[in-house]
């Protein structure tokens, strides 16, 4: 977008153009700066340097507030603040959070109101602070005339970049900054700024795995771990976690998972309120991050997506952040041990309750118990897809063992209006039995995908490798089209002969419609539930566990087209 501010003529001045009158240049004065509120003491820390390698352009309110600054400081300029992200390289005008007001050196008038509004950003105010202006609008950095000053690194520095600034002037604001969460829009003293979590130093890479037959599996009673909305839950002060930010979290000792012999742990992730669309990543704390996002969130919504984790060093698994800034919860619901633990068992998708077709929505606060009876006697767990189809409000569904209460921790965050699914894993009881809780009404869908007991499969983790990717071809897959079944093979995964189903993080991207996406067993009826449910313009992340028939998958895209991309993180055999 050009937002372009055009002078207007004034009656009077109309009046004396039209009279005839001599316009006389009004004598030289110093160029104004802007008229700052009065603050305290207290002051923005200045920007950490955050990546501008997000896609949404749509100006920022604080970008927006820091052009009317400028052009009711000096009167109508050409600003450019949005850019469409196909324009090459990284741009904070692609996220909205970048501002050029066009100034040129060469005018003399021009040239000594950027000097002047720049010298008032870098000021020192009433406290001693440096810089105190840049830092309490948030600025990240200023490039004008050959020159660069970063927050991340204050003062003049030469700047290389192939336009040399003499036309304009470019601000790139932190997320903070964009958003008007600094105390410049807020300077009563106690405004509260949230800190960036501090990332931790890297670990050590953890020895080989050594994985054996498989794994068994171990549910345990869900736990939060980490909530970075809280000081003392998982973080020292409550912070949030920065683009490329990383957490490293202790598995294990904690939540009935044992100190050693752990393979594994089955992680629910949730991203809260992003700047920006992000996603989040958990992998094994000490080695490097494979790429594999596990969840998908949309600006301002919260959104959890299950995975399952191989234990990292010491005991840790890492946990990313891709874009802006964001809180993060994690829960803790199960954990591969190393010996023992119930065996996966793989059963045709079977939808088990569909309260849009029984006219029978769960009411607000509603506990309902759900029976599986396609899960046998002796069965300890279930693997399902839970879904929470177009409430009118917000809110979550939490799932646990029938006959006991709602654990506190959610496994679907309910968005007005919006289909959203989500992979768990949770208890029986003896009557293979749920209880589904819902803290708003809606409906809601429960799909039955497989199933722990005492005999059956064990698990196999593999580093994430992606298998397919339909938009490049990769792995055989093409774009998924509306209504037809596609045969993908997992090659290149290599999963061996003896592989009966696959874990797989799933993510549908360029998809224009609200459906879904249907994964199964090669050459098996196809059934009638869904493994991803679709927002149009969005991607959405699931994890995926399928039977393998001939080592391939089915899957189907309700309408509409999507590409989809599916990345292994292991397999039952
Ligand atoms: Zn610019």
């Amino acid at each position: 977008m050009i937002r372009l501010r055009t002078v207007t003529a004034t009656t009077a001045a109309l009046a004396l153009l039209v009279t005839g009158g001599v316009l006389v240049a009004a004598p030289a004065q110093a160029a104004p700066v802007p008229v700052s509120p009065a603050f305290g003491s207290i002051i923005d820390d200045y920007a950490d340097y955050e990546p501008e390698d997000d896609c949404d352009p749509t100006a920022k309110p604080g970008t927006l507030a820091l052009e009317d600054l400028l052009l009711d400081t000096y009167g109508p300029a050409t600003v450019y603040i949005e850019r469409s992200c196909v324009s090459g390289g990284s741009s904070g005008h692609h996220a909205g959070r970048a501002l050029d007001w066009m100034h040129d050196v060469g005018d003399p008038e021009e040239y000594e109101e950027a000097e002047a509004f720049l010298g008032w950003l870098f000021a020192a105010d009433q406290y001693g602070n440096r810089d105190a202006m840049m830092r309490r609008l948030g600025l990240m950095y200023i490039i004008w005339n050959r020159q660069i000053y970063a927050s991340y690194d204050p003062g003049w520095e030469p700047y290389y970049g192939s336009s040399p600034h003499t036309d304009h002037v470019h601000f790139s604001l932190s997320w903070d900054g964009a958003y008007e969460r600094t105390t410049y829009w807020n300077p009563q003293d106690s405004f509260p700024a949230v800190a960036s979590c501090p990332t931790p130093p890297t670990l050590p890479a953890p020895p080989p795995a050594n994985y054996g037959a498989g794994l068994g599996y171990v549910v345990t009673t869900p736990t939060r771990l980490l909530d970075t909305r809280l000081a003392g839950q998982g973080v020292a002060e409550r912070c949030k976690l920065r683009a490329h930010g990383r957490l490293d979290i202790p598995v294990t000792g904690r939540g009935g998972v044992p100190g050693s012999g752990v393979g594994a742990v089955v992680l629910n992730l949730t991203g809260i309120s992003p700047d920006i669309g992000t996603y989040l990543a958990a992998y094994p704390a000490g080695k490097a991050f494979t790429g594999t996002a596990s969840v998908n969130i949309f600006p301002g919504e919260i959104t959890s997506a299950l995975v399952v984790v191989p234990v990292g060093t010491n005991g840790t698994v890492s946990l990313l952040n891709g874009s802006g800034r964001a809180d993060v919860v994690v829960d803790l619901v199960g954990y591969h041990p190393l010996s023992g633990g119930a065996l996966y068992n793989v059963q045709a998708p079977q939808r088990a309750l569909d309260t849009r077709v029984t006219a029978n929505p769960l009411a607000t606060r509603e506990t309902r118990n759900l029976a599986l009876p396609s899960v046998p006697a002796g069965a300890t767990s279930v693997v399902l897809n839970l879904s929470s189809v177009s409430p009118a409000t917000g809110g979550y569904l939490s799932v646990s063992a029938g006959g006991s209460s709602a654990s506190g921790t959610s496994s679907v965050n309910m968005i007005a209006g919006r289909v959203v699914t989500n992979r768990v894993y949770v208890s029986v009881d003896q009557a293979r039995s749920i209880n589904l809780y819902a803290s708003a009404a809606g409906h809601v869908i429960v799909d039955v995908v497989g199933w722990f007991g005492p005999s059956g499969r064990r698990y196999v983790p593999v580093t994430p490798v992606r298998a397919f990717d339909s938009r490049t071809g990769f792995g055989g897959a093409d774009q998924l089209v509306g209504g037809r079944a596609q045969q993908i093979g997992l090659q290149e995964a290599r999963l061996p002969g003896d592989a009966v189903a696959v874990v797989m993080t799933t993510t549908t991207t360029e998809v224009y419609d609200a459906t879904h996406v249907t994964v199964w067993a090669h050459g098996q009826p196809r059934p009638a539930t869904s493994d991803i449910n679709t927002y149009p313009e969005h991607n959405t992340a699931n994890l995926v566990i399928a039977g393998l028939s001939e080592g391939s998958v089915d899957v189907r895209l309700g309408h509409g087209e999507s590409e989809l991309v599916g990345d292994v993180l292991g397999y039952f055999r």
